[in-house]
């Protein structure tokens, strides 16, 4: 048998650390068996799904040094590897399912789904939804069905009994069927959900190992019995320990940046970050710290890969980061610095913002240095404004944040918006509203517009430049937060209106 393993990112976003570390394990075990491995990409989600993301996920991951012997991008004889491509093989699986009756078609509106849920509530009666909670009477389905009434499809699950999913790294794990619904395989619009078409891929695409993250254990049941349900072996499953920040929360960019594009815009060496997501969770033999990824793979062993949740942890990963450039020659170092901050491909966006204001090239560092920098060292002082108090500076960065952290698609438009609407809710001038968010991003007001700053820094180098602002400024404690949050609520509605209005 040969070891087959892959990673499947959902391009829904910025490219994940996340994402690198399973990539980085699956690549590995695929290489310690002389094995393959595989990259699809699962982009059923059509309202969330993005080119640019699935774009920034294979760029990011190949700056990390990872490859992959199939993918969307390198093709292979199991393709295509996007599932929004896989469309009519998830249809035909689907009906096989109908079929042999352990699937059924569903035509519950949201409305009844509801009512349901309510009603179990109200009971008291902790089981998810069965196919016998939604079955309708005979005539009304034949109703539903000749109007052409939108449906699903669903699985069936047992009603009760202990599901076993044997797990590579934790053994036997016993889960409770009363507790998993009757899934969703294949939503009204005609795609598959996340369910079906991972189990029909990883079946068709010849997986036989899958290393993914923890969060995915729950999932694992209906996997399971959609396998026995095609008459299929299962792939081994190995659910790999969640990253967390180092308050032991799961990684969220809400207090870290958890985009690798983030890592190579701080000038982090792809070597350095790929080591130290080599060391979650798991550790050379000799417990050396820094190791290339040839030296993980020779020695990877998955079975140490240790449960307790890995921290990821930025001040480590700096001191990692060093430990590779002092390594490097003066050659090597001056070459990697210019192609890092230097190279026509990322100076390029900039230079339109910079040429009309500058006279003489030595003017755009001055200008524009904070395109090169990573969280800038400021002064409290330098935040001191005649529309501001030191409360309403805080206030106004943190308000700003939140809406920064709501935006889907990254973009100058986006961001102008959203703060604009910020600015009229707060009652400030928008030249007077900006001044905090210049100099937390930049450092200084004299510099190209802030709006295009953050948008051509991109989000994590955005936020956590406004995080580092207000962390200097005091920070926000608890109790302030509680309110802040309640006046927030009503300021973010208003803007959500205005903006969905627009
Ligand atoms: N698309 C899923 C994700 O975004 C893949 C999960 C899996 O590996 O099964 O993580």
């Amino acid at each position: 048998m040969t070891v087959r393993t892959r990673v499947a990112p959902s391009p829904t976003g910025d490219p994940h650390v996340g994402t690198a570390y399973i990539a980085l394990f699956n690549l590995a075990f695929a290489r310690q068996h002389g094995g393959q491995f595989l990259l699809r990409i699962e982009d059923t989600d059509q309202q969330r799904s993005t080119a640019d993301s699935e774009q920034a996920i294979l760029d990011s991951l190949r700056w990390l040094g990872l490859e992959w012997d199939e993918g969307p991008d390198v093709g292979g004889p199991h393709g295509p590897y996007r599932q929004s491509e896989r469309k009519d093989i998830y249809l035909e699986h689907v009906q096989m399912l109908l079929d042999s009756g352990h699937a059924f078609k569903c035509y519950r509106t949201t409305e009844e789904l509801d009512e349901l849920r309510k009603q179990k509530e109200a009971a008291e009666v902790r089981t998810a939804i069965k196919a016998s909670d939604l079955e309708l009477d005979a005539d009304e389905y034949a109703r539903r069905e000749a109007a052409g009434a939108p449906y699903v499809v669903r699985m069936k699950v047992p009603e009760e009994g202990v599901c076993v999913v044997q797990d590579m790294l934790r053994g036997d794990i016993e889960l409770d069927w009363a507790q998993v619904d009757a899934q969703i395989l294949l939503k009204s619009d005609g795609m598959p959900t996340y369910h079906l078409a991972n189990v029909v891929d990883d079946h068709l695409m010849e997986i036989t190992h899958v290393l993914r993250g923890e969060e995915w254990i729950s999932s694992a049941p209906k996997h399971k019995l959609l396998y026995q349900y095609f008459g299929w072996e299962m792939p081994k499953l190995c659910h790999m320990p969640l990253l967390r920040n180092p308050d032991k929360t799961k990684l969220s960019k809400r207090k870290n940046p958890t985009s690798i594009m983030f890592y190579e815009r701080m000038g982090f060496m792809p070597e350095a970050l790929l080591n130290y997501l080599g060391r979650m969770g798991w550790s050379m033999p000799d417990e050396r710290e820094k190791f290339a990824r040839e030296e993980m793979f020779a020695n990877f062993d998955v079975q140490r890969v240790s449960l307790g949740g890995p921290v990821f942890d930025m001040e480590k990963l700096r001191w990692l980061n060093s430990m590779w450039l002092r390594e490097l020659t003066p050659e090597q170092f001056a070459t990697r610095f210019a192609q890092w901050g230097l190279k026509p491909e990322n100076m390029l966006p900039l230079i339109p913002h910079v040429q009309p204001r500058v006279e003489v090239f030595s003017d755009v560092v001055p200008l524009a240095g904070h395109f090169l920098a990573g969280i800038p060292e400021l002064k409290a002082e330098q935040f001191e404004h005649k529309a501001y108090d030191a409360e309403s500076v805080v206030k106004t960065l943190q308000f700003g944040l939140w809406q920064l952290e709501a935006i889907r698609h990254w973009d100058k438009a986006e961001i102008e918006a959203r703060l604009f609407a910020l600015a009229g809710q707060l009652e400030l001038k928008v030249r007077d509203f900006l001044y905090p968010f210049f100099i937390a991003i930049a450092g200084t007001s004299s510099t190209i517009s802030v709006l295009d700053s953050m948008a051509l820094l991109g989000p994590d180098m955005s936020r956590s430049r406004v995080r580092s602002a207000i962390e200097l400024l005091g920070g926000v404690g608890k109790k302030k937060l509680k309110k802040m949050e309640k006046d927030y609520e009503v300021v973010a509605a208003a803007i959500q209106q205005a903006i969905s209005e627009s």
